[in-house]
């Protein structure tokens, strides 16, 4: 099911890292070094870095996202933080639902629709990001896992609602582990996504959307995962706050990536 109109897209999540100062360096060659690069660029940073890395990217098409978002609009939630003010510190894009915020704090599928909701009216692109752990695997329950991940995550939306949605597929156990999916079961993994999404929201929208692959993603294995045909980028983690290796990334050869 491979698609021309998908645009690829590298995000880099700089998770819990980095001073201002050094979000702003590096910001800067990230927004340097994208020129020519055959995809859409994002960083997700941390929330106290927004505003000083939006500073940096005016004018650059890197967009900038966050990481995560409370549901509700505002209120009395301290230490939350909403969708508008997100939007409001200049970001355009946030993660959703990492397996470190299910797997840490507890984010239940239920909390993950209403983040998708939020950040959808706010019009911040949501990037949806799901998973099966190691022992689902080895359990053969990687389909079911990502079909109920799918399911109630995107429980009640009209197809046209979802236009700006990305997906993550990140198997938990390649996430900073230096294990990555090798290029068929990555490619095995989106083609039941971009299958359930069709069934769920139609084939229109499905063979439009962006998925991204995301676990230990690095300058050595890009390539090959993005010649994948239903692998549409990636989400960066830890190579993302190497400058020269993130470069790298963003400007991955591919010949899917030559098609689009
Ligand atoms: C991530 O943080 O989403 C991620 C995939 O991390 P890493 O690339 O370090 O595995």
């Amino acid at each position: 099911m491979s698609s021309n109109l998908r645009k690829p897209l590298i995000a880099g999540n700089w998770k819990m890292h980095l001073t201002l100062a050094e979000s702003v360096a590096l910001a800067r060659t990230v927004k340097e070094g994208s020129a020519n690069a055959p995809g859409e660029i994002a960083i997700c940073v941390p929330f106290t870095a927004l505003s000083v890395v939006a500073e940096v990217l005016k004018g650059s098409p890197v967009k900038l996202g966050a990481q995560d978002l409370h549901w509700e609009s505002h209120g009395a939630y301290t230490g939350e933080i909403s969708a508008s003010q997100i939007k409001d510190a200049g970001a355009q894009m946030t993660l959703i639902a990492h397996s470190e915020r299910r797997r840490l704090f507890n984010e239940t599928d239920a909390a993950v629709n209403k983040k998708i909701k939020a950040a959808l009216a706010a019009q911040l692109i949501p990037v949806l990001c799901i998973g099966e752990t190691l022992e689902e695997r080895e359990a053969s329950r990687t389909f079911k896992v990502l079909q109920t991940q799918l399911e109630e995550g995107l429980k009640g939306f009209a197809p046209t609602d979802l236009a700006p949605l990305v997906i993550a597929y990140e198997p938990v156990w390649a996430i900073g582990t230096g294990k990555t999916a090798t290029p068929d079961q990555a490619q095995e993994a989106h083609l039941f996504i971009r299958k359930t999404c069709s069934r769920l929201y139609g084939e229109a929208w499905a063979s439009g959307l962006r998925i991204l692959y995301g676990g230990s993603v690095t300058p050595e294995n890009v390539d090959s995962l993005m010649s994948q045909p239903d692998v549409d980028g990636a989400l960066v983690g830890g190579a993302s706050l190497k400058p020269v290796g993130f470069l790298r990334i963003v400007h991955f050869q591919s010949p899917a990536g030559a098609k689009r």
